[in-house]
């Protein structure tokens, strides 16, 4: 086991990281780990054959100072772009435009770029699924599945928190356990698709309502530079998703494709695949920023907490760091 830092960060999620940035800019060591391969969580990017696919968050706007100087400075590095400032509405077989004039952002080179970008000069530690937290003379200590040990003063979760019940009900407070398990999050089906050629349309997404699949379609290349291979992405709405959840990923792949097909017209696909987000975006928040118990030294951030969406994750990680550094 390493020295103990003095901040011990569960989940390199946005939330995770932004927290992480804030507190070593104040001065603190700390860590993070995560179970993935990568850091950001669920903005995520798929390579896929010759393209590059966002199977999560899609887009992100900005309406706080503090994340706007994230998205000013991707804006004038080059890794985040305007995308467009309105998505039109398919409702009842007919799509809608709705120009509202609200910059959505991406990142040509897919969404991972936003987390990788905070994750510069951390110390992230990927592929270290957590699997126990105890709390010794030394403060708190993350087991890892591949038997690692890791330490830290103050402990900060990062996770769904359902996976934070399961990792620390007994380090925090009975009152404490009871508040964290009303936040809730939802899943979804996610299908990529390669086409051969791209649709004949003029939108870069829909948002769709009432339709009984989907809720989001994207051209997803739209956000890439010239010459990027055409794909799309399908995001399903909660009732599908919930009557399909356990279902194989080549069960739902194949429906999909289907209902795409019937909604779009048939489709020159050269590859596809479906995801499924066990734990998506939030149903029921904590509708508080963030959570800490200061007795206890131990922290929660996350989407779930209050703002939902990748600027309500950012805005959690940050704004718990500056009430505790
Ligand atoms: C399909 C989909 C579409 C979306 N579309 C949009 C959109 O268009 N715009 C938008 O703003 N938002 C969108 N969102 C929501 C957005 O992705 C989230 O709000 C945001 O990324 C959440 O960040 P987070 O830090 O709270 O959590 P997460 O990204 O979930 O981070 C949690 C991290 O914890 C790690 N972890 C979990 N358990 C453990 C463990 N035991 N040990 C170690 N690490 C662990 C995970 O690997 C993960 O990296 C979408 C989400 C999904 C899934």
């Amino acid at each position: 086991m390493n020295e103990p830092t003095d901040f011990l960060v569960i989940g390199a999620g946005l939330a995770g990281l932004a927290f992480a940035r804030q507190v070593q800019a104040a001065g603190a060591t700390v860590q993070v780990l995560d179970k993935g391969r990568g850091v950001g969580g669920r903005a995520a990017t798929r390579r896929f054959g010759a393209a590059r696919v966002d199977h999560g968050a899609q887009f992100f706007t900005a309406r706080s100072p503090e994340f706007q100087a994230i998205v000013d400075a991707g804006l004038a590095e080059g890794w985040v772009k305007e995308w467009y400032r309105s998505i039109p509405e398919w409702r009842d077989g007919t799509i809608h435009p709705r120009p509202d004039g609200h910059p959505r952002y991406a990142c040509p080179e897919g969404i991972s770029a936003l987390p990788k970008h905070l994750a510069e000069g951390l110390t992230v530690i990927t592929e270290a699924e957590v699997q126990g937290i105890s709390w010794e003379d030394i403060g708190y200590v993350a087991q890892a599945k591949d038997g690692r040990q890791f330490a830290g003063t103050t402990l900060i979760l990062n996770v769904p928190p359902v996976q934070l019940l399961t990792l620390a009900s007994d380090l925090v407070t009975p009152e404490d356990a009871t508040l964290l398990a009303t936040a809730t999050l939802e899943p979804c089906w996610a299908l990529l698709a390669l086409l051969e050629t791209d649709l004949a349309v003029d939108w870069p997404a829909l948002e769709l309502t009432n339709h009984p699949v989907f809720s989001w379609i994207a051209r997803d290349h739209t956000k890439r530079g010239p010459g990027a291979p055409p794909a799309l992405v399908a995001h399903t709405g909660p009732a599908w998703t919930a009557a399909h959840l356990e279902e194989s990923q080549a069960t739902v792949e194949a429906a999909l494709i289907a209902e795409l097909e019937t909604l779009l017209g048939p489709l020159a696909l050269s590859q596809s695949q479906a995801h499924r987000w066990r734990y998506a975006k939030p149903l029921t928040a904590l509708d508080q920023p963030y959570f800490w118990d200061g007795a206890r030294q131990i922290g929660a951030c996350g989407d779930w907490c209050e703002g939902g969406r990748v600027e309500g994750a950012y805005l959690s990680g940050h704004r718990l760091a500056l009430a505790i550094e």
